[in-house]
């Protein structure tokens, strides 16, 4: 299998940081100040069973007034135009109307798109983690809906197998 994989999502969500751990690699600059990642940076991650080709985005800004917004915004729809699935990495306890305009722009493009819960080492009670995941999960028809912690790398096996299975 092989395939061509995006990962999406609003800046500071833990796109890079989720790249880096997947890789084994620190190729992707990651850091808690948004819009670090201004170009798309391609990650290849082979195993017996696939070749994936990762893309990591700039998130998608709202507003295209400034010019590097604009800039942004075009880097990461280019960076959806020919993918075979779509990551949508949000933050565990934090949806906010980024996401929403994320995803709409997702269900435009007809794309699977496989939904990363991210930072849940952040929850303080996981007793949160399932009704937040079936709040998710009503949202759009999402391939999957994963839960995981990227500084952690808990569930990115999971994550990958989904991805895989995907292809
Ligand atoms: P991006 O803008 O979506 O690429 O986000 P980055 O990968 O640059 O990460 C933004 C910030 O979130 C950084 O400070 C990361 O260390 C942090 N971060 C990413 N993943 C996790 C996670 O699973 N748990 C926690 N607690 N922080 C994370
Ligand atoms: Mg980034």
């Amino acid at each position: 299998r092989c395939g061509l994989v995006a990962l999406v999502g609003r800046p500071n969500v833990g796109k890079s940081t989720l790249l880096n751990r997947i890789l084994g690699q620190k190729i992707s600059i990651t850091s808690s100040k948004p819009q670090t990642t201004r170009h798309r940076i391609l990650g290849i991650k082979t195993t017996a069973q696939a070749q994936v080709v990762y893309v990591d985005t700039p998130g998608l800004h709202r507003g295209g007034k400034r010019a590097l917004n604009r800039a942004l915004n075009r880097a990461a729809s280019d960076a959806i135009a020919d993918v075979d699935l779509a990551v949508l990495v949000v933050e565990a306890g934090h949806w906010t109307d980024e996401d929403d305009l994320v995803l709409q722009r997702l269900g435009q493009a007809g794309l699977p798109v496989l939904l990363a819960v991210n930072k849940i080492d952040r929850l303080t009670d996981r007793a949160q983690l399932l009704p937040e995941l079936q709040a998710l999960a009503a949202r759009f028809d999402f391939a999957e809906v994963l839960p995981l912690s990227a500084t952690r790398g808990e569930n990115l096996d999971r994550l990958e197998q989904c991805v895989t299975a995907r292809l």
